[in-house]
């Protein structure tokens, strides 16, 4: 007998590359070398929203958000995992081959769906990725 009925709920996950209309938190602010300076202490998505309502250019292509991640509703999940957040560090280490980020300071840490999944090297990865890079 398993003793689930005791266990807490899971947290809820973050996604940290969400478009725009599943946005909750400005996760950061994509810089001229295209990586990521992140926002902290953590601000609304609403104020990248704002920041970004006089441009034509995507929101996605100039900030970051994240918001709840949605599991089964979106095509990187694969049953089990976000297949976004592995292929990301894959890729990632082939190029810059193993690393022992510093990890930058990041305000969805806590409940990041690829941090959780990924480990630190996810946060490697996460500093180089535009989430619309039309
Ligand atoms: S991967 Fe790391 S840096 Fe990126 S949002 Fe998640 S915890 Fe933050």
């Amino acid at each position: 007998m398993t003793d689930t009925a005791h266990r807490p709920d899971p947290p809820e996950r973050m996604c940290p590359s969400t478009p725009a209309a599943n946005a909750t938190v400005f996760l950061g602010m994509i810089t001229p070398a295209g990586r990521v300076a992140y926002v902290t202490p953590q601000l609304p998505a609403e104020v990248a929203l704002a920041a970004s309502a006089a441009s034509d250019a995507p929101v996605e292509s100039r900030y970051r958000l994240a918001g709840p991640c949605v599991t089964a509703s979106c095509g990187f999940w694969t049953g089990e995992h976000c297949g976004l957040g592995e292929r990301l560090v894959a890729s990632y280490q082939e190029t810059a081959g193993p690393t022992a980020p510093e990890l930058p300071r990041c305000a969805i840490r806590r409940s990041c769906r690829w941090y959780a999944e990924q480990g630190a090297a996810a946060c490697a990865a996460c500093s180089h990725v535009v989430t619309d890079a039309r």
